[in-house]
């Protein structure tokens, strides 16, 4: 087999007689005689003529073909031992997935509802500031990933084979491009139907779900033979089985608060909150493609980091072409996040520039323990919705932000709920506000031009991860505290993002099924 680059034009793509023809080049083989040719990878590349660059691999006449992956089957595990997953975002769908294929019965608790109806809710949130609890951007089928940019960072394998994640996807309706793109995202208008698709699946394999099932407490009970843990929901619906997944993600303070009110192990950990900054998408597309920007282009994405007074200053989950979201889990909160559609065609570029948050670096806030650095969360979440006493966001342009003079007046932005002006220069952290200030400027050397007033930034960004981990035994990935409790995905603090979540997710339901066959 070999692996060789490939260069083509933006607007032509490569057809079978084109891939066959480079491989028989880079075989120094006739065409007739090549056997498998297969797309590894493939990248826009706007540094000189705008070119789309694939990574191939090419087998000859004689050699092993190429194989494609082979998802493991699904089992039917209608009669199965039950395993009840809590959540049923990335980690918790991704685990219930891979108990199938393990022979395991998934029954799946979420607090939230059915990814349809959740539409209704984030409808009254975005439109009259009406927040549900327990159906919003973070909470409901599918979790925080299903109205998002869908954007699919993770491209590593070092914690898990991503390709059963990808694969997964695509055969519940992504688009195969998935699988090789450099860059790949599915897009909010997309992603309800692959998590319905999901769903359908489980069921259809003898799985469960449960909605508007809020996990509120669990409790150990001697069973036949083995521990068992009973999980008891809101309206006391109960459910028993000798091992709970949680996959909670990082907006469930309660799960947090119920794990110290029982006095289970859990730490203290850094997050980042900073602001989203809002451009105008043809200007990123002139910085970012170097003025050759044609329509048929993807929006051009971008990623920054620097340093500022020690600390790193970088950009998170940056969404071309979309929108601001209130990403907020109760009332009286401002909480912003991104996401975009499969297009990514609206005017605007948005992500989240943030800094890093250590536990210690907030001292006021160390009488609260633990939960120290999710107490000031919250706060400086509160206290954005303070100011405009609604999920309006408190605003800035981004020179103004830097000059700490308030704006006269606002550019247009996607954000529904509205923008009002405010001096975030006092409102954030001081020592958060002086290591962004330093940071914008810094970023226009990276990116020139970046660094404008028709920037807008609006606070605040905040649940970038969760402030607090739930340790567990790195074999067993059982809570420390917990035999036969699996905390998993962002919630438990061992991931961040669609891919990582689900790769998590399939490591606790593997771990399971391992102390299973004991
Ligand atoms: C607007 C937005 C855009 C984003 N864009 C991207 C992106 O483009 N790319 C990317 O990689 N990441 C993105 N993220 C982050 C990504 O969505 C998360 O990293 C990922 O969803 C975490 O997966 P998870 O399964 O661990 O947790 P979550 O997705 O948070 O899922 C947790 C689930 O648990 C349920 N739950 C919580 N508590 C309970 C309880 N007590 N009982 C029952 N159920 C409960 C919740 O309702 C939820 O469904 C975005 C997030 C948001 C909010």
């Amino acid at each position: 087999m070999k692996e060789f680059e490939l260069a083509f034009p933006l607007r032509h793509t490569p057809t079978e007689a084109d891939l066959t023809a480079a491989a028989a080049r880079a075989l120094g083989i006739s065409p007739a005689k090549v056997s498998t040719v297969k797309i590894l990878r493939r990248s826009l590349d706007a540094r000189g003529e705008i070119l789309y660059r694939y990574r191939v691999a090419a087998t000859a006449m004689g050699e092993a073909p190429i194989e494609d992956y082979k998802l493991p089957d699904y089992k039917n595990v209608s009669a199965a031992e039950p395993v009840i997953v809590v959540g049923s975002g990335p980690a918790g769908m991704f685990a219930a997935l891979r108990l199938l294929m393990e022979g395991k019965k998934p029954v799946i608790l979420e607090r939230g509802v059915d990814v349809h109806a959740r539409k209704t809710d984030i409808a009254a949130l975005s439109t009259a500031g009406r927040v549900n609890p327990d159906s919003n951007y973070c909470f409901g089928e599918g979790g925080a990933g299903t109205f998002s940019d869908g954007k699919l960072f993770t491209r590593s394998n070092k914690r898990g084979d991503i390709r059963e994640v990808l694969h997964q996807l695509v055969a519940f309706g992504a688009d195969p491009s998935i699988l090789v793109d450099a860059h790949p995202h599915i897009g909010s208008d997309k992603l309800p139907l692959i998590v319905e698709n999901i769903r359908k699946g489980i069921v259809e394999h003898g799985g469960e779900y449960h909605f508007g099932a809020r996990v509120e407490d669990l409790h150990p009970v001697e069973g036949p033979g083995k521990r068992q843990w009973k999980v008891v929901c809101a309206g006391g619906l109960t459910f028993t089985a000798s091992a709970v997944i949680l996959a909670t993600g990082h907006s469930s303070r309660d799960l947090y608060r119920l794990f110290a009110e029982k006095g289970w192990a859990l730490e203290a950990k850094g997050f980042a909150l900073g602001v989203r900054a809002e451009h105008p998408q043809s200007l990123i597309n002139r910085i970012r493609y170097h003025g050759k920007y044609q329509p048929d282009m993807p929006a051009a994405e971008y990623a920054l980091v620097t340093q500022a007074q020690g600390r790193g200053v970088f950009s998170f989950c940056m969404c071309p072409g979309g929108i601001l979201v209130p990403s907020v889990s109760a009332p009286g909160e401002v909480v912003l996040n991104g996401m975009s559609n499969s297009q990514r065609n609206s005017k605007w570029a948005n992500a989240g520039i943030v800094c890093s948050v250590e536990p210690g670096d907030v001292p006021e806030y160390d009488k609260y323990g633990i939960f120290g650095l999710l107490e000031f969360q919250e706060a400086v979440e509160r206290k954005m919705y303070a100011f405009s006493d609604s999920i309006q966001a408190p605003a800035q342009r981004m020179m103004d932000f830097c000059r700490k003079a308030l704006s006269a007046s606002l550019p247009a932005t996607s954000y529904h709920p509205g923008a009002v002006s405010a001096p975030l220069h006092e409102l954030l952290p001081d020592f958060v506000y002086t290591r962004l200030r330093e940071a914008f400027p810094a970023f226009s050397r990276q990116m020139k031009g970046y660094y404008t007033n028709d920037a807008l930034l609006l606070a605040c960004e905040s649940r970038t991860s969760s402030p607090v981990r739930i340790p567990r035994d790195p074999e067993s990935m059982e809570s420390l505290s917990c035999p036969g409790l699996y905390p998993c995905g962002e919630g438990a603090g061992y991931a961040g993002g669609i891919v990582s979540s689900a790769i998590d997710g399939i490591l606790a339901a593997s771990a399971i099924a391992r102390t299973a066959s004991r």
